[in-house]
């Protein structure tokens, strides 16, 4: 044949006696068959075969089958990014003039998607507190399928009471879905306490290393993961095998970072709590919850000064960096009066449970002495 045929027709070998240490990246849209007959069957079902990425890839089905297993899950799908397993979630298990019940303090991604299908497709939505049961028992309507929950919630801490929840929702034939995120499946594994599915952002502290979107669902039931399958594969959020690569990269020293994470927090938010130019320290105490067995790495801090006092924070810090997200190894800060929530009054910084000196900051893997000693040299600036 032609050098130009030979060259758009390059094989690789297919090791027969040893397999690769590392899971290998599958960068291909399409699979190539030998028998025809069998195409079908890759696009019909999510374990027939690999025939077309966005249904199945196996560097893909690789993190999801790790994260499956990490959550005690049947199995899951991966996700262009957290919001896509959301949204997937949601559109798949709720239909118009349904009704779902969520938790009031949920990440801001996941809030403005609750209040658009409340708009767009007559879908009731009830938010709870999230730590009650009779507060849930009352909220249940007969329309009612899903419950909404976050272990940890993004930013502000609440810890919704998972195995008091339920049990509960489960009585009424409700769905319990669970954004794990925060607490990842290193402190808590919501499947263990009732939740039949779990969501993560891994652009988080699953791939742990601000250079990945991702997203996850894990299933505690097969028959669901595959109802669920054949949206996702019509929804088209699906995730890339390279991103799906560097996140199974980073599932090996996940439980090293967590460890690390919660070891930094309780260093620096002890140290926080002591300083004069400090008025308040929010930390999630997961000892209270039994579910939750470790300090997740983000937390809120107030300045006493307000708002100038935090942007002036913001301009010192060096080690520390200005920027949004968590749960990578570099320690990031925001100042949400000064950014995010500058156009909110007093009152409705408040509402948000925040203060114009609150500060977010999700501390990373560094050397506990430097990120105190950075925290000090900007804090000293502020204090002058
Ligand atoms: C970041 C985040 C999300 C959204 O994830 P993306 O990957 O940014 O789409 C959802 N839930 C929580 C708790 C988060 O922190």
């Amino acid at each position: 044949m032609h050098p130009d045929t030979r060259m758009v027709h390059i094989e690789a070998p297919v090791p027969a006696a040893s397999s690769p240490l590392a899971v290998p990246i599958y960068q291909t849209s399409s699979y190539a068959f030998d028998d025809p007959e069998l195409i079908a069957d890759g696009l019909n079902r999510p374990d027939g075969g690999y025939a077309y990425s966005r249904f199945a890839n196996p560097t893909v089905r690789a993190l999801e089958n790790a994260v499956a297993d990490l959550e005690g899950g049947a199995a899951a799908i991966a996700t262009s990014s957290g919001m896509g397993a959301i949204s997937l979630l949601l559109h798949s298990l709720v239909g118009a003039g349904d009704h779902v019940i969520a938790q009031r303090e949920v990440y801001g991604g996941t809030h403005a998607h609750l209040r658009d299908l409340e708009k767009r497709f007559d879908i009731g939505v009830t938010r709870i507190d999230g730590r009650d049961p009779e507060e849930l028992r009352a909220a249940l309507t007969p329309r009612t399928k899903v419950l909404y929950l976050e272990t940890v919630a993004n930013p502000t801490g609440h810890i919704s009471d998972l195995p008091a929840l339920t049990p509960v929702a489960r009585a009424a034939g409700v769905l319990t879905v669970v954004d794990n995120t925060f607490a990842s499946p290193i402190f808590c594994r919501p499947i263990e306490h009732g939740a039949d599915v779990v969501v993560h952002s891994a652009t988080k502290f699953l791939s742990g290393h601000s250079d990945v979107t991702g997203g996850l669902a894990v299933f505690a039931d097969r028959s669901r993961y595959e109802r669920v399958w054949e949206h996702a594969v019509e929804f088209g959020s699906v995730a890339d095998p390279f991103a799906a690569w560097l996140t199974i990269r980073g599932l090996h020293t996940l439980g090293l970072r967590m460890e690390r994470h919660a070891a930094n927090v309780t260093r620096v938010a002890g140290w926080l709590a002591t300083h004069p130019a400090v008025s308040r320290v929010t930390c999630p105490q997961p000892g209270a919850a039994g579910h939750i067995t470790g300090f997740p790495g983000a937390f809120c801090f107030d300045l006493a000064g307000g708002r100038e006092a935090g942007v002036r924070l913001m301009s010192r810090l060096r080690v520390i960096k200005v920027a949004a997200s968590l749960g990578s190894t570099q320690s990031l800060i925001l100042h949400p009066a000064g950014t995010t929530h500058r156009q909110l009054t007093p009152e409705q910084l408040r509402e948000s449970h925040l203060t114009p000196g609150t500060i977010r900051i999700a501390i990373g893997i560094e050397h506990p002495d430097d990120l105190v000693a950075d925290l000090a040299q900007a804090l000293d600036f502020v204090a002058r």
